[in-house]
């Protein structure tokens, strides 16, 4: 087998939050045979596969995660454009393929400047942000699991709100997009614009983890929602609700994934109280995490 397999990665590592414990197993494929030989080496073994990016939606069990964690590197890491089309891999940074579009003069993924993850993660959730998301521009995606790989459309991969029907061990490879031609003047001044209206409202220079809750069908955002209740600045343990955008959890000093829980435990029975809202978590779990019920 070429893909190295190792056992105990912590993971809080490879998380934006800093918290998590151990994978029972860890890989990164730099290509397809390697991520069909990892999964193929999980479905011997009967070990569940989950697939992380950049960590930047995801908060693990203190416990980690008893299955096999794939990280993925190489080729099915990298971003290219040709004609108006962006070609990444799952595991590109949108960083990266930001970069690229601007070079070659490609507008469209400016909403992404400020969404710290890759490829695969975006398609997982539909990351989005300023009305825009990845099922506007997303042509197809290459979806790797037990039964070999196949190309999904957006509407095949049920992209709505923060949402896809895909579940782990389903691996995004790779993924397609339509840009459109724009100079990269304005590229540049629409990416800046956009980094500016984030720098006023949200925590930067922070472990976080992004938006905790998806947005109630509610006049008031959870943000708004958890600042109503008096949340700001709450805190359990190392973890501590941002004084500056109640919708976000940063890691003020060692946090666990359990003190992260509990304050989300706490901002849901709040906004159930208080506005009689069932806030829906939009960071993803990995590992034994469970909110209480309300
Ligand atoms: C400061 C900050 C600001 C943010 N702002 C936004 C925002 O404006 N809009 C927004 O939508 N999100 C935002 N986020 C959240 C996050 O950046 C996005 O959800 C991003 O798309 C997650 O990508 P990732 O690669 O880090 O995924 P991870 O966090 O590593 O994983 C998230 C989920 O995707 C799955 N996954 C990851 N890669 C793959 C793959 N290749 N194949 C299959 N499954 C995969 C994981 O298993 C997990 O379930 C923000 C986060 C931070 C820290």
């Amino acid at each position: 087998m070429k893909v190295k397999v190792e056992a105990g990665v912590v993971l809080s590592r490879f998380t934006t939050l800093g918290a998590g414990g151990p994978a029972t197993a860890f890989a990164r494929p730099e290509s397809l045979d390697e991520l069909k030989e990892a999964l193929a080496w999980a479905r011997e073994r009967n070990l569940p596969v989950a697939t992380i990016g950049l960590g930047s939606n995801l908060l693990v069990a203190d416990g980690g995660f008893e299955g096999l964690v794939l990280k993925l590197g190489g080729e099915l890491a990298e971003a290219r454009v040709e004609d108006e089309r962006l070609f990444a891999g799952g595991g590109a940074a949108n960083a990266v393929c930001l970069h690229r579009a601007r070079a070659a003069g490609l507008g469209g993924f400016e909403f992404a400047c400020a969404i710290p993850g890759t490829i695969g993660g975006g398609v997982w959730m539909n990351a989005g942000a300023y009305g825009s998301d990845w099922a506007t521009i997303l042509d197809r995606a290459l979806v790797v699991d037990e039964q070999g790989p196949r190309w999904l459309s957006p509407a095949e991969l049920g992209l709505r709100y923060r949402h896809s029907e895909l579940r782990h061990g389903q691996v995004v490879a790779r993924a397609e997009f339509t840009l459109g031609p724009l100079p990269e003047e304005q590229i540049k001044a629409n990416v800046a614009r956009l980094q500016a209206l984030r720098k006023a409202a949200q925590p930067t220079n922070k472990r976080t983890f992004g938006s905790v809750f998806k947005n109630p069908q509610h006049e008031l955002s959870a943000g708004r929602m958890l600042e109503a209740c008096g949340l700001k600045g709450h805190r359990i343990g190392g973890a501590q609700i941002s004084p500056r955008h109640a919708n976000f959890i940063e890691n003020a000093d060692g946090a666990r994934g359990a003190d992260a829980i509990a304050l989300m435990a706490e901002a849901r029975r709040r906004a159930h109280e208080q506005f009689g809202v069932e806030l829906v978590h939009e960071v993803e779990f990995l590992g034994r995490l469970e909110l209480p019920p309300l």
